[in-house]
């Protein structure tokens, strides 16, 4: 029958369209439909950073770096501006990964590479502009299929043996499934709001692209991304109270915090904005059920977090890929509730130590007051200064560790070395 198909998938981009890659590989009939019309950015706005984790996922579904990335926003070293007093430049060689660099990533682009690809296999019938309405569900609640329809409102209807909503943090195929949150770590509300921006002078002289984190110590922090072609995106990681704080729209309260960084408004004095600015108020943190009786959720609709880290992107992947190995044991005879039970362990067991590190760092980036001088003058900068502690810092965020093992506060090994560089006159 035409309208029947093994998987439905909810939702194109990330944990959508890699889902159908990997389904295609298990010779599953799949239907991948996205509201949205490709090439389109993404539904809820992100200012992307890519790590060497990434990567290696993307490249297991055949991606080569040059088809979804561009050179111009290939990173090889990060600014930490500490709240203009000083600055650390992290480079990303002491990762000691298969990649020495990180990349800036033009979501517009990366996701229509995506999805592209997806709706080029042969097994694969891909349908943009076409949202999910409603579940179809049997006698006894089982999930069998879905209503959709497209912009002009034809309506029409879908069955398959299991239906994934890769359909984002705001899900709607969660709220139709029934799934609820089964963990969240909302203590510390954030938002984060960014814009595009062309002609931006160079951080420095000898540096022309690093991604650079300036940290403001007083409840907001920006981060500036090249993206290729002469562009970068600029976001604001805030508290989430202080988004419309003193009556201001969220515009307004983002150009105000850039224009109050010195070295960014420098290097913004002859930029241009090319987009709106985008963002979202309040990011909750946490896991929804993601598993049914003949459903599934993958992606951020699974699990949502802080993009403070940038863990997004690999997430949604990393849970593409653990759902298509509980789709594949499924395909062998194990029944689905037992299947997609491993699944959300197995993602849960990978991810919530990361989780918890982010929602730390969120608490101490935005939510503490700001060290003395003193302090930051001597330990924090002994610290940031650290090769070693560098090193642990781009590996945490390259998922090479365990997050657990990652400390945000100074320890004695980095005093120590940076009160010696300071007496032995080899200052960094
Ligand atoms: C401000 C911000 C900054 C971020 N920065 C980073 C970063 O630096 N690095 C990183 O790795 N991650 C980052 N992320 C996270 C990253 O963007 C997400 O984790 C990632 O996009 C999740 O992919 P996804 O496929 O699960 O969902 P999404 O990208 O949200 O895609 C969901 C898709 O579902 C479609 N859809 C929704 N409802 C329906 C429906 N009813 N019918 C049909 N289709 C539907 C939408 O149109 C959309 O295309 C950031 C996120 C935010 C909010």
């Amino acid at each position: 029958m035409d309208n029947q198909y093994d998987v439905i998938i909810i939702g194109g981009r990330i944990a959508g369209a890699s889902l159908a890659m990997r389904l295609f590989q298990q010779n599953l009939r799949v239907l991948l439909i996205d509201r949205a019309t490709f090439p389109s950015w993404p539904a809820v706005p992100s200012s992307p950073i890519i790590y060497p984790s990434a990567m290696r996922l993307l490249e297991e579904l055949g991606f080569a770096e040059e088809e979804y990335a561009c050179p111009e926003a290939k990173v090889t070293h990060v600014v930490m501006d500490m709240m203009g007093k000083f600055q650390a430049t992290f480079s990303t060689e002491l990762m000691q990964l298969d990649r020495s660099y990180i990349y800036g990533i033009d979501r517009h682009k990366f996701d229509t590479v995506l999805w592209e690809r997806a709706a080029s296999l042969p097994l694969v019938t891909a349908r943009d502009n076409f949202g999910m309405t409603d579940v179809l569900k049997d006698d006894n609640g089982r999930v069998t299929g879905i209503v959709g329809r497209t912009e002009s409102r034809t309506e029409e209807r879908f069955q398959a043996r299991l239906v994934v909503g890769a359909d984002g943090r705001f899900s709607q195929a969660a709220r139709k499934f029934g799934s609820r949150p089964f963990e969240e770590l909302n203590d510390y509300p954030s938002a984060s709001f960014h814009a595009e921006w062309e002609n931006v002078g160079r951080y420095s002289e000898t540096m022309q692209y690093p991604a650079a984190l300036f940290q403001m110590g007083n409840g907001y922090s920006l981060l500036c991304i090249p993206l290729g072609n002469g562009k970068y995106i600029i976001a604001n990681y805030l508290r989430t109270a202080d988004v419309n704080a003193g009556g201001k729209k969220a515009e307004e309260t983002y150009l105000d915090n850039l224009q109050k960084v010195p070295r960014l408004r420098e290097q913004l004095k002859n930029a241009r904005r090319v987009t709106p600015v985008v963002g979202v108020r309040r990011i909750d943190n946490g896991y929804r059920q993601a598993y049914g009786d003949g459903w599934a959720l993958v992606g951020d609709a699974f699990h949502y977090e802080s993009p403070l880290d940038g863990q997004g992107i690999y997430n949604a992947l990393l849970a593409s890929q653990f759902l298509a190995d509980a789709i594949a044991e499924w395909q062998a005879g194990k029944p689905w509730l037992q299947a997609g039970a491993t699944y959300q362990q197995r993602f849960y067991g990978s991810s919530i130590a990361m989780l918890k590190q982010t929602v730390k760092r969120v608490q101490q980036e935005l939510y503490t007051s700001p060290p003395p001088d003193f302090v930051v003058n001597t330990l924090l900068r002994w610290m940031l200064t650290d090769p070693a502690y560098q090193q642990q810092f781009l590996r945490y965020l390259a998922r090479a560790i365990d997050p657990t093992t990652f400390s945000f506060s100074p320890t004695p090994g980095p005093i120590m070395r940076g009160l010696w560089r300071d007496i032995t006159g080899k200052r960094r």
